[in-house]
Order: structure tokens, then C-alpha cells, then sequence
């Protein structure tokens, strides 16, 4: 039976020169250990949903992702959490966005999906859901980290110098978590999970709890993409891929290579996905420098790598 398993942690510019051994050294540990976690629990055979919010969990308590723990800031100093799943076989699908204090936001895109009857909760209302179904919480120094709030107050100074949006290096401002997988059983599964965009307005709604564009899961393909959201809506990124394989006949390659170097930077969007299809192949285009990714496809072949030249 096959089984198969792929995430990445973000993409920017990611470059070996800018890199210490030390922090690469945290960086593949942490890729490592949310590959493993999703990994054990298709091999004991659950399902793709269970294992996609392992990787993901994983990699939200981890500090060093932008995503639960370790999320980045919003212009006015706050963080505003956003996470989706989709269970492809059901082809259901919860997310939540502009969430602050849970500690696992994908647990609660979860919950969205499986308690409620609807598909997105925002803000107020989120928090509300996660108070009454005893989703658990963290203070705010949980979620803080040193680097984060640096990489607001050069933001801000940024824009106070009158530079644009445009003009804030890509890798300040990318970070994003995100597993898909498929189980002994067939099926498919994509998680994501993010703090979003360094600087961004309060309430903005990036990809990632956009079901169809940062998140996405049906009988074909899982589709967990990381990069400039608006440009992943705008391109509905995710349901593009299973469009393409659909009614196209693309391999999940093919499909993940037109989205991710021609649809998006053809309107200037950086970024790449995870991607794997029902027969356990696995696709991580990316069109910057590096993402951090981790797989382990159908025919247990295994990778951990960040650069563009790693693996
Ligand atoms: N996609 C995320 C967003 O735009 C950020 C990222 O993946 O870098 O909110």
C-alpha cells in the first residue's frame, strides 16, 4: 500500500551564504521531526487528515516557522494566526483566520470543519468557537519570538521611510507551514497553517484559510502552497493544479510547474507548494531561492532540504 508524505516550512531567499550551520542544523531538525510525526501516523495507518495536522502541529509549536509559535507580526504590532484543512475524500474543508492565542490553529480549522457547519470562522467568532469547544490557549509570550518583532520594527521603518510594500526583500516577509499526504486507504490531505505576512494590515485574509488557493485536497491531489498569498488567490493556486490534472490529463509535476513558474510569476507572485497525488508522487516547485521542504513519497524515497541545489 502506498503512502506518501511532503511539507514545507516557508520560501523566500533563502540562501546557504546567509545561513549559520547552527541555524540549518534547527531548521532541518525541525523539518525532520514534522515529517516524522505525519510519517508514524500513516505507517500505523491513519489517515492523511490525522497525518497532515501532525506534520503541521509540529511545525507550529516549532518557533523557528511563522506559524502558531514563532508568527509574525501585523503592522500594528499584533499576530493574526490562519490556518485550513481539506480531507480531499470528503472533499470537506475548515479554516480559520485573524486568530490570536490558540496554540494550534490548524486544530481548529480542524474542529471548523468537523463541529460546525460551516467552513470559515474570522477573528472574534474563531476565538469564540475555540473557547467553547476547550481548544487550548497560550498567553502571548508563547507565540513571541525576538526575530519576528525585529523584522516588524525593520518594516516599519521601512514604510515610515516611504519604501512600498514591493520593496521589503521577500524572505522578511515569507513563512508559511504545510503537509499533504495520502494514506493506506487512498486518500488525500492538505493542512496549512500561518502567521501570514510580516507588516500586513490588520485583517488582512492571505491564501492559506482561502480554500481552493493556499490549501487544497479532492480524489487527485493535495496541494499546500507558502509564498505571496494575494497572488495565490489570484490564481486560485491550489484547485488550479487539480483543474490542470482533471480535465487536462497533467502529471501533478506538469500542473504544479505551469501554477508555480508561469501563473504566478506571470503576475509577479513569489512562492512554491507541496503537492502529492493519489498515486504517492510528490511535487515541491518553488520559484525563489529555497523552501524549507521535507517528503517522503510513495516509493519511500526521502528528502529534507532548503536550498535550491539541496536534493
Ligand atoms: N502565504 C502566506 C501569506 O501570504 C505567507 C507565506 O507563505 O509566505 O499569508
Amino acid at each position: 500500500m502506498t503512502i506518501a508524505l511532503a511539507l514545507h516550512g516557508g520560501a523566500g531567499t533563502l540562501r546557504r551564504q546567509d545561513m549559520s550551520a547552527e541555524q540549518e542544523k534547527a531548521y532541518r531538525k525541525g523539518l525532520q521531526q514534522a515529517l516524522d510525526a505525519g510519517h508514524a501516523v500513516l505507517l500505523a495507518g491513519g489517515s492523511a487528515l490525522d497525518a497532515v495536522c501532525a506534520s503541521v502541529c509540529a511545525l507550529e509549536d516549532d518557533p523557528l516557522f511563522n506559524a502558531g509559535r514563532g508568527s509574525v507580526y501585523t503592522l500594528d504590532g499584533k499576530q493574526e494566526m490562519e490556518a485550513a484543512v481539506m480531507d480531499g475524500n470528503r472533499q470537506d474543508a475548515g479554516s480559520v483566520t485573524g486568530l490570536a492565542g490558540v496554540q494550534n490553529p490548524v486544530r481548529l480549522a480542524r474542529a471548523v470543519m468537523e463541529q460546525s457547519p460551516h467552513v470559515t470562522l474570522g477573528f472574534a467568532a474563531a476565538e469564540d468557537f475555540a473557547r467553547r469547544i476547550g481548544a487550548p490557549c497560550r498567553p502571548p509570550e508563547y507565540f513571541h519570538t525576538d526575530k519576528r518583532w525585529q523584522a516588524l520594527l525593520l518594516e516599519q521603518e521601512r514604510l515610515a521611510a516611504g519604501g512600498s510594500d514591493a520593496d521589503i526583500p521577500e524572505d522578511r516577509k515569507h513563512g508559511t507551514v504545510g503537509a499533504v499526504a495520502l494514506d493506506t486507504q487512498g486518500w488525500l490531505a492538505a493542512a496549512t497553517s500561518t502567521g501570514g505576512r510580516t507588516a500586513k494590515w490588520p485583517g488582512r485574509i492571505g491564501d492559506t484559510p482561502v480554500i481552493g488557493a493556499g490549501t487544497w485536497a479532492d480524489g487527485h491531489c493535495a496541494v499546500s502552497g507558502t509564498g505571496h498569498g494575494e497572488y495565490f488567490v489570484r490564481v486560485a493556486a491550489g484547485h488550479e493544479i487539480s483543474a490542470r490534472i482533471r480535465y487536462l490529463g497533467e502529471t501533478l509535476e506538469q500542473a504544479c510547474d505551469v501554477v508555480v513558474q508561469r501563473d504566478l510569476p506571470r503576475l509577479g507572485g513569489t512562492g512554491g507548494v507541496a503537492a502529492v497525488d493519489r498515486q504517492g508522487r510528490v511535487a515541491l516547485p518553488f520559484n525563489c531561492e529555497g523552501m524549507y521542504r521535507a517528503a517522503i513519497d510513495g516509493q519511500g524515497r526521502r528528502i529534507v532540504a532548503i536550498y535550491r541545489e539541496d536534493g
